[in-house]
């Protein structure tokens, strides 16, 4: 049956309580909620609040429990190291049990907070899962950032436990995180309990015990943990973005609108099912790794790859053709900056050539603004639609996409499509007042925000309200501006506090790239 996307969308909006109530349907309760939405209290807002689940249990067991445990969960692909390897739904839960264990006899409670600064490789899945299955909030914080941002984090988020590796490849260097940790664990005023090191093949480094211990160590008398029952508004993690302040602002999840949304988004937004492959080419230390590396496709039950290298460089232009050949993709989503790179090293698309891509159903575009220029290069060379979504930490998940799951829309090229279910975008002017179609202004979202999104912020409330849900009475502010046309679709244009004004003529950023970038020579 054809699914009608504004049917969707306007039942989503008139009654969100029904429709998210329906979805929640699709996870897996300790104890189902009986109260979809408390909204009591606005900005502070309450999704499944008399839930309980557990984040772990949905991402692994209960694939296990619906007898897909032989199932591969996870690929990882390194062209950086040479390594590959693959993880069944059952191998991984083996992993992630015992390593679970491994923290419990740390001394991790429930609750704790862990900070997790990691290169990408499987091990930095299954402790982030592991503190899921423990009730653990993690914090990732990008591998390689600067030693005063992570002891920032280990400053705000207050961990009681680091987890590391000793090292991560970037093409032609060797990323050593000791002297990072090191420094990141003297500057920062909170002291963190224990540390466990994940040492890397061929780059052992010392540890300092008794504070710090070795990850096969930790393992060495570890015992399996199962999952524990969590509150639904019991968080998850904490991300944090830099804030403008310079103290970072720790963006929280709630487990169970966690669960709830970013499931659904595999079908509705991705058009994934259980038995595709899936890939999104970020980072664990950015939002898009938390939700697409990890959590969502996991959530679904399908698999996900772990790729340790650059779009270029590791070896070449035609590593991303390799892998979606090598591991038949159904779909990838990745920045426009990757295709950007591609373009810059090959722009005849040599190395695509050599490569079997029939699995290769869509890409997906985010994270900055897909100049038209860039989409209709990928289109011509993948003839496969490319399709430019809007989101942010904030959100975890799209706030505007074409929803290909549900019904494919045209693409505007510059645009990044409509309003995904859940979210009442609008644009507003400086006066208060909405703006009309096509007229640029402040883009916001009417509350309350669908779950999955940020409840408030971690041990901030104040700054929660104050930052993002003051300006505009009754809408978060995205700090994003542009406009939304006749049909519908949203042009993302710039930061708030990008725009030129020019004899009155007001100017984004993305209008004058887009201007630039048209040019022949101008590759990014
Ligand atoms: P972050 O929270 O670091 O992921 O950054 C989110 C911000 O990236 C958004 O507020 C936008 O400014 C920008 N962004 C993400 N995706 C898009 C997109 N598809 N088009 C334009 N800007 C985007």
């Amino acid at each position: 049956m054809k699914k009608d996307l504004s049917a969707i969308y306007n039942q989503s909006i008139e009654n969100p309580e029904e429709f998210w109530g329906k979805v929640a349907d699709d996870v897996f309760w300790f104890k189902k909620p009986t109260k979809i939405l408390n909204n009591s209290k606005p900005p502070f807002y309450k999704w499944f609040e008399d839930g309980t689940t557990n984040t772990c249990y949905n991402a692994l067991d209960l694939h296990i429990d619906n007898g897909k445990g032989e199932k591969t969960a996870l690929i990882y692909d390194s062209p950086i190291t040479g390594n590959k390897a693959k993880f069944t739904y059952n191998q991984l839960k083996d992993k992630v049990s015992k390593f679970a264990g491994a923290l419990d006899n740390q001394g991790v409670k429930k609750g704790d907070r862990v900070i997790i600064y990691m290169p990408m490789i499987p091990e930095a899945v299954i402790a982030m899962l592991a503190c899921g299955r423990i009730g653990a909030i993690h914090s990732v914080v990008f591998g390689g950032f600067a030693s005063n941002e992570l002891a920032s984090r280990i400053d705000d988020s207050q961990a009681n436990l680091l987890i590391t590796a000793s090292c991560g490849f970037e093409p032609g260097r060797t990323v050593e995180y000791r002297p990072l940790v090191d420094e990141a664990l003297k500057l920062a005023k909170h002291k963190i309990k224990k540390l466990i090191l994940f040492q890397r093949k061929d780059h052992e480094v010392k540890l300092n015990s008794p504070l710090e211990i070795s990850w096969d160590e930790a393992l060495s008398n570890a015992k399996d943990k199962d999952c524990v029952e969590m509150g639904a508004n019991e968080y998850a993690y904490i991300l944090y973005t830099s804030g403008t302040t310079g103290v970072p602002k720790g963006i929280v999840r709630d487990i169970g609108g966690h669960i709830v949304a970013l499931k659904w988004t595999m079908k509705n937004i991705y058009n994934i099912n259980e038995d595709d492959v899936w890939w999104s080419a970020s980072d664990i230390g950015w939002i898009v790794g938390h939700s697409y590396i990890v959590y969502a496709p996991l959530f679904k039950g399908c698999t996900t790859v772990l790729f340790e290298g650059k779009p270029v460089g590791t070896p070449d232009a035609g590593v991303f053709w390799r892998v979606i050949s090598e591991h038949k993709i159904k779909s990838l989503f990745t920045a426009p900056t990757a295709f950007r790179a591609i373009k810059k090293e090959d722009p005849d698309g040599k190395f695509f050539s050599k490569y079997d891509l029939s699995s290769f159903e869509s890409l997906f575009l985010a994270g900055e603004r897909a100049d038209p220029d860039t989409i209709k290069w990928a289109e011509n060379l993948l003839n496969v639609p490319v399709i430019d979504h809007w989101w942010q930490t904030e959100t975890s998940w799209a706030i505007s996409s074409n929803c290909t799951g549900i019904e494919m829309q045209k693409t505007k090229y510059g645009s990044a499509c409509k309003a995904v279910p859940g979210y009442d975008v609008k644009i507003i002017k400086p006066d208060q007042t909405i703006a009309k179609p096509n007229e640029m202004g402040d883009i916001v979202v009417k509350l309350p925000l669908p779950p999955g999104t940020f409840p408030t912020l971690w041990n901030a409330d104040k700054r929660y309200e104050e930052n993002y849900m003051s300006n505009y009475k009754g809408y978060y502010q995205t700090y994003d501006a542009g406009h939304i046309d006749d049909d519908g679709y949203i042009w993302i244009m710039s930061r708030t506090d990008d725009i030129i004004n020019v004899a009155g003529h007001r100017l984004s950023t993305g209008a004058i790239e887009e201007v630039l970038s048209e040019h022949q020579s101008v590759a990014e």
